[in-house]
């Protein structure tokens, strides 16, 4: 077993530190309070060549690997959530679609300029009324002639509507097989298409600067080679997508939770009660080492995951895992860092309470803890 990361891994980890450091650490709690996405913070990754870590060279990407983007993103969450949460939302979710099942024209067309950065990617899942419940989605596609007409509402996308947004890939639904039984299928629905309508940015517990709204299709008619994949393999596409988005939203999990130990641990080694500081307390001293040994954890099987897909070896079932763990130590490790910083945690004063307000999501975003448990127990054989 090796747990080292290779050269160029160290390389992009400290790369990816100096960058959040200078260029995040500063305005990330004036950025969070304005509500506002830091385009420019996207553009700089894009030149340091950060959005297509998972893309082949060929297609504008660095092809760099899931350990690496795990290596990265860990970073980049250990200062701010929002801008790692784009990120990966955009690198995984976003892109692998394209790249997954896109044509060579498609791939050129869409795939290179995400890769190089120059667009951002979203995934369009979600509906009013199908979250959890994917294959519920009311959304629908038809053909007429040379068009499909898409018609339907899908709610919480994030990465649509920013500057930098193209537009989304989206799921539908394209009527029923023989057999009775709902066929769904892809679609790429460029921003500006005429009946396409991004809607006001929902507003947040947390996660303040990731751009997430409503995606409105009335009659919106996209040309045939706008289908993404087979007509008819759309779920399987979009649910095999998820797979790695679940590595990439783990990363963030582990991200917060190491955060949120650093800042207990700095707070509790200068806070005095009692004559000696907090981290002389026992009671402190245990929820920090449980902080430490859970975040461990974390990292353990969030880099397992990753590592396993590098291998091209099966990893839905890890990747399942790994988010499960990871998101809920992160909520765990939120509230602990807040109870250690006592009243002045509880003010935006301190940044651990953004870390706090960003947590919940966690257990929420790309199939909720339950969906996680389901998934697990499906690879089980339940
Ligand atoms: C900030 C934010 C960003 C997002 N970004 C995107 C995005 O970019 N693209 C996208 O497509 N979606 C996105 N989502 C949507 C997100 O993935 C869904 O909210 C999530 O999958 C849960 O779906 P739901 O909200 O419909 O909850 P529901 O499916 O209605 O679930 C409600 C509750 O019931 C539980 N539950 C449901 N079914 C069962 C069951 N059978 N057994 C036990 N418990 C069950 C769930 O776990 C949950 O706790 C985003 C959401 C948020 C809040």
């Amino acid at each position: 077993m090796d747990f080292e990361l290779t050269a160029e891994q160290r390389m992009l980890k400290e790369l990816c530190r100096d960058f959040a450091r200078r260029e995040i650490a500063p305005y990330a709690d004036e950025w969070f309070d304005a509500e506002y996405f830091p385009v420019e913070v996207f553009r700089k990754l894009a030149d340091l060549k950060l959005m297509g870590l998972l893309i082949p060279e060929e297609y504008g990407g660095t092809d760099a690997g899931t350990v690496a983007m795990v290596a990265a993103l860990e970073e980049l969450g250990k200062v701010d959530q929002s801008i790692a949460t784009t990120l990966q939302a955009h690198l995984t979710i976003g892109s692998l679609p394209f790249l997954h099942f896109g044509t060579e024209e498609q791939k050129q067309k869409w795939l290179v300029p995400l890769a190089r950065g120059e667009r951002l990617g979203a995934f369009g899942l979600t509906e009013p009324q199908a979250g959890s419940d994917a294959a519920n989605i009311q959304t629908t596609a038809r053909l007429e002639g040379d068009y499909w007409v898409i018609h339907g509402t899908k709610c919480f996308i994030s990465n649509a509507g920013t500057p930098l947004s193209y537009g989304l890939v989206a799921l539908t639904t394209t009527g029923k097989g023989e057999d009775g039984k709902k066929r769904y299928s892809a679609f790429i629905i460029p921003k500006g298409t005429p009946g396409y309508t991004i809607g006001k940015p929902y507003k947040k517990i947390g996660w303040h600067m990731v751009d997430t709204r409503e995606q409105v299709f009335d009659n919106v008619r996209v040309p045939r080679d706008h289908l993404l994949g087979q007509e008819g393999t759309g779920l399987r596409a979009f649910l095999q997508t998820l797979e790695c988005g679940r590595i990439s939203v783990a990363t963030l999990g582990l991200s917060l939770a190491e955060a949120c130990l650093e800042m207990a641990l700095q707070y509790a080694s200068v806070r005095k009660t009692f004559g000696k500081p907090l981290t002389s307390h026992q009671a402190i001293q245990f929820k920090l080492a449980d902080m430490a040994t859970q975040t461990e954890m974390a990292r353990l099987m969030v880099y397992r995951a990753a590592w396993l897909r590098d291998q091209g070896r099966p990893y839905a079932k890890e990747a399942a895992m790994a988010k499960l763990a990871a998101s809920e130590i992160a909520v765990r490790a939120a509230e602990e860092a807040v109870q250690i910083h006592g009243g002045y945690g509880y003010t935006r004063e301190y940044p651990v309470s953004r870390f706090y307000l960003d947590s919940k999501i966690l257990t929420i975003g790309e199939g909720t803890s339950e969906v996680q448990r389901m998934v697990i127990a499906r690879q089980l054989g339940c």
